[in-house]
């Protein structure tokens, strides 16, 4: 098998997962311990260390589904996308972001790079000239996020992490909305790929971890902060996250299936306003969606519901208001009530998070049962 390229189908399942030796189970075992036998190992396993067994086979199969030479797996995405922040910055340095980032993130930087006396500026990504215009000789890295919440505007990463190329500069993204099943920013040149692995990799809206993908350099350099931050996942989450990641392919497959018959189906309802989903061909950047997303479009699409939203959301029978996303389970949000919250009426308006805005996460059901129960609650 060595030569052939293996599909992420069979990596799915295989990659990084191990038998239990002992009495031959089929499964990786739970391995609790903290402390292990030191002599004759450089680094002996330990929690925070990141390097423990069932750590070791998530990450495995983590930089396996994402075409990365390694990667950690964290307690949350914010700690994985944090901590591989850090680990590249430092005093005096400049970071340039995208305006559209998930809300967690913009918070964090804004209030915490500042503190340690790293500058920074925000960005329109949709426009990959702007990231070079606003590099200065302090750029040490350039993070994107894409596709982006909540109006999935498209970042053409292999733009951007050309630029970066050019001018030596670490890039980073937050691959979240995509997974990997659907997007490889490595193989588009991005040097770290992050996720909020609360999401599409854990996929039962019962996990909390994250993760960083990259280089066995670039993990590195990630480690060496990483073991100081703390942030490290523990066994039994770790071998939970395993399991889903066994099956992340085909509940990925099913909801990029699903979301675009929805996003179909909105088109052909005169109730409903506009419609943001990177698969439809009218979508602005459809086309380096296609080009950078070649296992599918994703689960995420947002819509405005002309009619009073409130009650719409109300009459769902099947699809659940909830906060998070990429669970098995259909879910929504209205951003103004929950992740934009803080922005103000008019700075919501300039990015498209109107009050009538629903952010639909698309599960593995039937996608006429999703289907009719929109419809009925749109009745
Ligand atoms: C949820 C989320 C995060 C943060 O992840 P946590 O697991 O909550 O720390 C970061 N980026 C995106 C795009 C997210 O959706």
């Amino acid at each position: 098998m060595a030569s052939k390229k293996i599909s992420k189908l069979t990596q799915s399942v295989h990659a990084g997962s191990f038998g239990d030796k002992l009495f031959g189970g089929a499964t990786t075992p739970i391995f609790p311990s903290s402390a292990y036998d030191y002599e004759g190992v450089e680094t002996a396993p330990y929690p925070r260390y990141f390097n423990t067994p069932n750590q070791n086979s998530v990450s495995e199969k983590l930089a396996a589904l994402e075409n990365a030479e390694a990667a950690m797996i964290f307690s949350s995405g914010m700690a994985a996308i944090m901590t591989s922040l850090f680990a590249m910055i430092k005093k005096g340095d400049h970071v340039i972001f995208q305006n559209d980032l998930y809300g967690g993130t913009h918070h964090a930087v804004t209030k915490e790079l500042p503190r340690y006396g790293i500058d920074f500026t925000f960005v329109d990504g949709s426009i990959p000239e702007n990231f070079e215009k606003a590099i200065r000789k302090e750029t040490r890295v350039i993070y994107i996020e894409t596709p982006s919440n909540p109006t999935l505007k498209i970042t053409n990463i292999k733009a951007v992490a050309d630029i970066a190329k050019k001018h030596g500069i670490i890039t980073i993204i937050d691959n979240t909305f995509a997974s990997p099943v659907n997007q490889n920013p490595i193989d588009l040149g991005i040097d770290i790929s992050t996720h909020s692995g609360t999401k599409y990799i854990g996929g039962h809206s019962d996990i909390c971890c994250g993760a960083a993908m990259a280089s066995k350099k670039l993990i590195q350099q990630i480690w060496d902060s990483a073991i100081h931050f703390g942030g490290s996942l523990e066994a039994t989450t770790c071998w939970l996250v395993e399991r889903s990641l066994k099956t992340i392919v085909l509940r990925v497959r099913q909801q990029n299936q699903n979301a675009l018959a929805i996003a179909e189906y909105l088109k052909t309802d005169s109730r409903i306003g506009k419609i943001y989903y990177p698969g439809l061909k009218d979508h602005p950047d459809h086309a380096i969606a296609k080009a950078q997303m070649p296992g599918g479009f994703g689960g995420m699409l947002s819509f405005e519901v002309k009619n009073d939203v409130r009650k719409f959301t109300s009459k769902l029978e099947l699809i659940k208001r909830a906060i998070s996303l990429g669970g098995v389970e259909s879910t929504l949000t209205l951003p103004h009530l929950t992740s934009h919250k803080k922005m103000t009426p008019a700075e919501r308006q300039a990015i498209g998070v109107t009050d009538n805005l629903v952010r639909f996460s698309v599960g593995i059901e039937d996608a006429q049962d999703l289907i009719d129960d929109i419809r009925q609650a749109l009745d």
